[in-house]
């Protein structure tokens, strides 16, 4: 195998230290919100439509416009990060569906992110503190995730998850009530061998992002996404102890960690590759935006250059389907959607198979609630856009429901099985790789 890009860089994700401070308002460097982005926004409201939290509260400072008018007061001297502000940007969850929306282009997605590293930097109170610090302590840590599966493996089994529920116990610590209710059946899955070869003509050589959530959670989605590139003629290379791409800490602005952690990725790669493969959402949306925060960084850089989602590759690929008798819909994750502008391809991709009836999604660019840790850290939010995301998929009539995003996957199979439902939650790969004649 070719030298690993950064093969030098195999030091653990450290925070690097920071530059010298500057001012802006209310904030402070590095770091610092764009102001010119700020002000890009005009006020129209064409995005308060397309904002979940907007649509179910239906309070200005809970809508993108809001937002940003908050950013840009602190940015300006005219108000302090008080826990008020604080409030209103948590409750968003970072979406971007008002990107998507804004015919000004206002770049809301790294606004919220810089304006939340400016939070992080003036602290939190003890509780959020050591949620926190347990949920990132935990969740970008492969190698703290597989022991915690398996005990909750033991949980589940052993019928002790049962009793905790009778118990009732859980109506007093609604986070936790969240974080239980999300635990899927925990797999077993084999680890993916180091190199698996290309099938038939070759096109390429690519590199597979394991995702920490993803290779315990959805090991076979990860299976079948290295199955399917190799079939479409790619050598996957899957680097055993590659990290975490960062995407959490990015999104709750925990902006030194996440650099740490994307210079430490982007060493375990080889240089040869033509492409970096990811299976979820968040993970490629935050790789594909390594270049803005490490511009200096340029293995980081390449690395986002690189990055692409597994249906962008594959809708060009001739891969041998055979049919699928079922009604699907699809929904968009957040982070393909309005992160990567990705529509088009997994549809095209689901559209192929034979038999698949793939009905419209109401409201399908619509967030789930699941977004991240979102749904860990403001439950109330995350179950009633769950109720409609639910809602709406009922309404379709569909047996399948697909998502290329492990947590929204997570997060409405959750909430299928609790309005007893009868349908499956899976991600475009596995339908795909059901239907591949053997
Ligand atoms: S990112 Fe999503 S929740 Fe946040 S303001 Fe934009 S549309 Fe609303
Ligand atoms: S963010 Fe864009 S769409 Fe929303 S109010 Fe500002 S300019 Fe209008």
């Amino acid at each position: 195998m070719t030298a690993p890009v950064g093969s030098t860089s195999r030091a653990p994700a450290s925070p690097a230290p920071e530059p010298p401070s500057e001012k802006l308002g209310a904030f402070t460097g590095p770091d610092l919100p764009d102001i010119d982005g700020l002000r890009t926004c005009v006020h129209c409201g064409i995005c308060l439509p397309q904002c979940p939290t907007y649509q179910v509260l239906g309070e200005e400072m809970d809508s993108p416009r809001g937002r940003l008018y908050l950013m840009r007061a602190a940015a300006e001297g005219r108000l302090a990060i008080t826990d008020t502000f604080t409030r209103h940007l948590d409750l968003c969850l970072g979406c971007r569906a008002c990107e998507t929306a804004c015919p000004s282009g206002v770049p809301f997605g790294r606004l919220l992110e810089a304006t939340r590293g400016q939070i992080e930097r003036r602290g939190r109170p003890l509780r959020q503190r050591a949620l926190a610090s347990m949920l990132f302590g935990l969740l970008p840590h492969p190698s703290r995730i597989g022991p915690m599966l398996r005990l909750l493996e033991l949980y589940q089994r052993s019928g002790l998850g049962a009793l905790v529920r009778a118990s009732g116990i859980l109506r007093a610590l609604p986070r936790v009530a969240a974080m239980e209710r999300l635990l899927p059946p925990v797999p077993r899955g084999a680890r993916l061998p180091a190199l698996i070869p290309a099938l038939g003509a070759r096109r390429g050589r690519v590199g597979l992002l394991s995702g920490c959530v993803q290779r315990f959670v959805y090991p076979r989605v990860n299976a079948q996404t290295a199955s399917l590139l190799s079939l479409a003629g790619y050598d996957v290379v899957v680097p055993p102890d590659q990290g975490c791409c960062g995407a959490l800490h990015l999104h709750g602005g925990r902006l030194r960690e996440f650099r740490a952690l994307a210079r430490a990725l982007a060493g375990r790669f080889p240089d040869d590759l033509d492409y970096v493969v990811t299976n979820a959402a968040g993970c490629g949306s935050a790789m594909k935006e390594y270049g803005h925060w490490l511009p200096e960084d340029g293995r980081v850089r390449a690395l986002a250059g690189k990055t692409r989602d597994v249906t962008e590759l594959l809708v060009d690929a001739e891969l041998p389907l055979g049919p699928i008798e079922a009604v699907a819909t699809y929904h968009d994750a957040c982070h393909l959607v309005h992160g990567q502008k990705i529509r088009r391809e997994p549809r095209a991709l689901l559209g192929r198979i034979p038999g698949l009836r793939l009905v419209d999604l109401p409201e399908s660019e619509l967030c789930c609630g699941s977004a991240g840790v979102y749904n860990l850290l403001e439950p109330d939010m995350a179950d009633r856009l769950l109720e409609r995301k639910v809602s709406n998929i009922a309404a379709t009539g569909a047996t399948l429901l697909v998502a290329g995003n492990p947590g929204c996957l997570l997060q409405i199979a959750k909430g299928c099985k609790a309005r007893g439902l009868g349908i499956e939650t899976v991600h475009p790969v596995e339908l795909l790789a059901r239907a591949v004649r053997s």
